[in-house]
């Protein structure tokens, strides 16, 4: 059975206790930047991310730059990220995109989804960091997290529906803690709750966990 309200804001208070300061930990200097840095981040950390952008926007700093760049140019800076042929492709082809915005990037989530390699979750990083507009990034960690908690109803699922989970949780916590409570998720997925051997000794949840119970 799906978690309870009451207890899923009581986990996630929990949670918030334990990782009070996590955040977005991606460097961006501007609105483009963060979107291609979180375009990405996608199957590699931030940290990585971090680790290469300077060098991108160094040689392409801007879309117009980056509608131009020689493929192969963006392919050899941003090689360490891995899938580097496909998100070299994604970020030139949504410079290019953005041209139809007067090279701007878009702040609404149906236009962000129109640009290449960009989902659900990359729009709401780029509306909740760009635009300060509420959103619930929900990645591979929320996912499998809020999953293992029940804390939507297609937990039992092994493919649930990212935007499924990210319309029964905004309807759980209020829009100003979205972001955060994402971020808090991300956070203790990647120390804790790991998708393989999660350290379930030194979660904070152990007790209340369905998953450790059953496992
Ligand atoms: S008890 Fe284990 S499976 Fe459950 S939330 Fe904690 S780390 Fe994850």
């Amino acid at each position: 059975m799906r978690a309870t309200r009451e207890k899923i804001l009581e986990e996630a208070a929990i949670l918030r206790s334990r990782f009070p300061d996590a955040k977005c930990t991606i460097n961006f200097k501007n609105r483009f930047e963060l979107l291609v840095c979180t375009v990405l981040s996608a199957q590699t950390t931030d940290k990585r991310v971090n680790m290469v952008s300077p060098s991108l926007f160094a040689a392409f700093s801007g879309p117009k730059e980056m509608a131009k760049a020689p493929l192969e140019e963006i392919e050899n800076i941003i090689k360490p990220l891995g899938m580097y042929k496909s998100k070299a492709k994604s970020i030139q082809t949504l410079s290019k995109q953005l041209e139809g915005f007067g090279w701007q990037v878009p702040g609404s989530m149906q236009e962000l989804v129109k640009l290449r390699g960009v989902g659900r979750k990359t729009a709401n990083v780029v509306l909740t960091e760009g635009f300060s507009v509420p959103g619930f990034p929900v990645d591979t960690h929320v996912t499998r997290v809020t999953s293992r908690l029940r804390w939507h109803s297609e937990w039992n699922d092994p493919h649930p529906d990212p935007a499924v989970i990210e319309k029964e949780l905004c309807s759980i916590f209020p829009p100003e803690s979205w972001r955060t409570v994402s971020c808090t998720l991300i956070e203790f997925g990647r120390e804790i709750c790991h998708a393989k051997n999660p350290d379930c000794a030194s979660c904070p949840l152990k007790d209340l966990c369905p998953f450790v119970k059953r496992g």
